[in-house]
């Protein structure tokens, strides 16, 4: 049986906003006293596992240890079924880029979206028209406690590659999401209607029902 969150504060390991955003939403119902790694000016862990599943236990556990506090983690990505799964884990990484403003110090690292969307519909694309634009979201939640225990709930949502970008609500790869059996992209859901189907809702139904099987409806 997997360790329970209990009365504690609970660490939300992510700096990213549109996690963060979208993992106080649905962590609101049950009354969980949250608090974001970024408040409590934690270190962003590298992410050098090569699993969604590793990612995500390496992020909870540095954030429980550095807070002594039990810490919920989200590692995520898209895979592209043409493009053998990628970039899945390396979702983040498609991302980087460096601008140069021309003048030292002012070089700076950050990460492009629409690059990102690009570089996936480049590669689509050179596979010819009719190529299979099926794809699928993951997320895995995971939950580390400071003394070492953990537990893993792993969720899914299935959909189309569409191009162009659509869109302007939601994060990342959101714009070219097309989920199953709908005619609109993730970012032209509200967080409310994404919550619904999306592969963290997934994840968080299966977490819910673990941790909190009194308030689950799964
Ligand atoms: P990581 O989990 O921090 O390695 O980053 C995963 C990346 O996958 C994010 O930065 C997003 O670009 C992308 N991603 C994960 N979940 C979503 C989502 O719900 N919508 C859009 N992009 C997502």
């Amino acid at each position: 049986m997997t360790r329970k969150l209990g009365d504690t504060k609970l660490v939300i390991a992510t700096h990213n906003a549109g996690k963060l955003r979208e993992i106080s939403a649905l962590l609101a119902p049950f009354g969980v006293d949250c608090v974001s790694a970024g408040d409590l000016g934690l270190p962003e862990p590298e992410e050098t596992g090569t699993t969604f599943v590793e990612n995500a236990l390496l992020k909870a556990h540095a954030a429980a240890k550095a807070a002594g506090l039990p810490a919920l983690a989200d590692d995520s990505g898209l895979s592209v079924t043409a493009l053998g799964g990628r970039p899945g884990v390396y979702t983040a990484d498609w991302a980087e880029r460096q601008w140069f403003e021309g003048e030292p110090g002012k070089d700076y690292k950050g990460r492009d979206w629409y690059m990102a969307m690009g570089k996936v519909e480049g590669l689509l694309s050179q596979q010819g028209p009719d190529v299979d634009r099926s794809c699928w979201f993951t997320s895995v939640l995971a939950i580390a406690w400071p003394e070492g225990d953990e537990a893993i709930y792993e969720g899914r949502v299935t959909g189309t590659f569409s191009w162009p970008p659509r869109g302007t609500m939601g994060f990342g790869y959101d714009p070219v999401f097309v989920p199953e059996g709908r005619d609109v992209s993730f970012a032209e859901l509200t967080v409310a209607e994404k919550q619904t189907i999306s592969h963290r809702a997934d994840a968080f139904a299966k977490l819910v029902a673990d941790q909190f099987p009194d308030q689950s409806t799964a």
